[in-house]
C-alpha cells in the first residue's frame, strides 16, 4: 500500500513532526506538528497536494506549543489528542485502540502513558511504523518526574505496548536531541539503555528517578498553551502578512500571484532583479518596475523604501526568490516573489513594457 512520508524537524525544540498520507486519495495526518513551523508544514500539505484532515499529538507537550489549532485554522483539519491528557477544545478525542483513517490507511492509537498521564502512540495500519511521542526515544525514555508522570506506568506502556509491535517495525520519536532519525522495536528492546537487553521494571524506576534534568525551560508557557490546543494569544502574533494575499512556500519564500500584481501595481514598488539586456529584452519588464540586478542589491538595499512593499521579479522566479531572501535578511519586512517570474507574467499576457 502507498504511503507518503516525511519527517521534518523544528531544530529550537528538536521536535520530529511526521506527515503521513494516502497519495491515491490525498488525505494527510501530521503528527506533533510545532506552533513555529504550522506554515512550512501548511505549505508541504499544499505543494502535495493534499487534505489534512487530522493533526494528531501524542500527548500535551511541556518543551513546545503545538501547531494544531494554528493548522486547523488555516487548513480546516481536526484536532486530535487523547482523552486523558487533559486537553480542551479538541475535535477528537482520542481512546486507547481507536483508529484514524486517511484514505485507505489508518493509525491505530495505543495508550502508552507514563511520560504523561495522556501519551499514545500511534501505530501504522501495517504495524511498519510506530510513533511513540516522548514514551520511547531512540536509546532513550521521556521523563517521568512531572505531568501525572510515572516510571512504573511508564515501563508497563513501552514493554506491554511497543516492545510488542513487530521486530522491524520502525520507531519514530517526537525528540532526538543528537539528530538520530529512526530506530527499530528489537534494536531498542535490545541497546535501549534505560529499558533494553532486559532491564526490569526497578531497574527502570531506578534510573528514571535519578536523571537529575533541569526544569524544562518551555512548560509554564506551552503545557497551558497546549491544554487549549495550541489556541494561544500567540497565535495573533504569527498572523500573516496582509498587504498581498501571499502564499508561503515550503522552500521558505512568500510569493505573489501575477494577476494581484498588475491590479496593485501602484501599491508596491517593483523591483527587477535581472541584467539590463533582459529588462529591455524579449519578455520585457512590467511597466514601472525599477532595474537592480542581483548582484547588486545588497548594496542597493539601504536606498529602497522600507514604507512601501516590495515585490521581487526575474526571470522564472529563481534569482527574485533569493532577492527576498536577502532583503529579509537585511530588515525587509514586507517582501514577495512574484510567483513565476516573467515568463508566467508573459505567458497570461499582462501588460509589459520594452522600453529602456
Ligand atoms: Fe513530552
Amino acid at each position: 500500500m502507498d504511503l507518503i512520508f516525511r519527517q521534518l524537524l523544528d531544530p529550537a525544540s528538536s521536535t520530529y513532526t511526521y506527515l503521513l498520507a494516502d497519495p491515491g486519495a490525498g488525505q494527510a495526518v501530521l503528527i506533533d506538528p510545532v506552533f513555529e513551523q504550522a506554515r512550512r508544514d501548511a505549505a508541504l500539505v499544499g505543494e502535495l497536494g493534499l487534505t489534512l484532515l487530522y493533526t494528531l499529538d501524542t500527548h500535551v507537550h511541556a518543551d513546545h506549543i503545538t501547531g494544531a489549532w494554528l493548522l486547523k485554522r488555516a487548513l480546516g483539519s481536526r484536532i486530535g489528542v487523547a482523552r486523558d491528557s487533559g486537553a480542551r477544545g479538541m475535535d477528537v478525542a482520542i481512546e486507547d485502540g481507536q483508529r484514524l483513517a486517511f484514505g485507505a490507511r489508518s493509525l491505530e492509537a495505543r495508550a502508552t502513558p507514563g511520560h504523561t498521564g495522556g501519551c499514545m502512540t500511534f501505530v501504522l495500519d501495517d504495524r511498519s511504523m510506530a510513533f511513540t511521542g516522548d514514551a520511547l526515544l531512540i536509546r532513550g525514555a521521556g521523563r517521568t518526574d512531572f505531568q501525572h508522570g510515572s516510571a512504573s506506568t511508564l515501563y508497563r506502556s513501552i514493554t506491554t505496548r511497543i516492545f510488542t509491535l513487530p521486530d522491524d517495525c520502525l520507531v519514530y520519536p517526537a525528540h532526538d536531541y543528537r539528530g538520530l532519525t529512526c530506530s527499530s522495536v528489537a534494536e531498542e528492546r535490545a541497546h535501549n539503555p534505560r529499558i533494553g537487553h532486559g532491564s526490569s521494571e526497578q531497574d527502570f524506576v531506578g534510573y528514571m528517578e535519578n536523571l537529575g534534568l533541569p526544569h524544562p525551560k518551555q512548560i509554564d508557557v506551552a503545557v497551558p498553551a497546549n491544554l487549549a490546543c495550541g489556541h494561544t494569544e500567540l497565535a495573533d502574533s504569527l498572523e500573516a502578512p496582509d498587504w498581498a494575499p501571499l502564499r508561503y512556500t515550503y522552500a521558505g519564500i512568500n510569493e505573489v500571484d501575477p494577476e494581484w500584481v498588475a491590479d496593485h501595481g501602484s501599491q508596491v514598488r517593483i523591483l527587477d532583479v535581472r541584467e539590463p539586456g533582459e529588462f529591455n529584452g524579449t519578455l520585457g519588464h512590467i511597466p514601472g518596475a525599477t532595474l537592480v540586478p542581483l548582484a547588486r542589491l545588497q548594496e542597493a538595499a539601504s536606498g529602497l523604501p522600507r514604507d512601501q512593499p516590495l515585490v521581487l521579479v526575474c526571470r522564472s522566479g529563481a534569482r527574485s526568490a533569493q532577492a527576498v531572501t536577502l532583503l529579509e535578511k537585511a530588515g525587509f519586512t514586507r517582501v514577495a516573489n512574484l510567483a513565476g517570474g516573467m515568463l508566467g507574467w508573459n505567458s497570461q499576457r499582462l501588460p509589459v513594457s520594452h522600453s529602456a
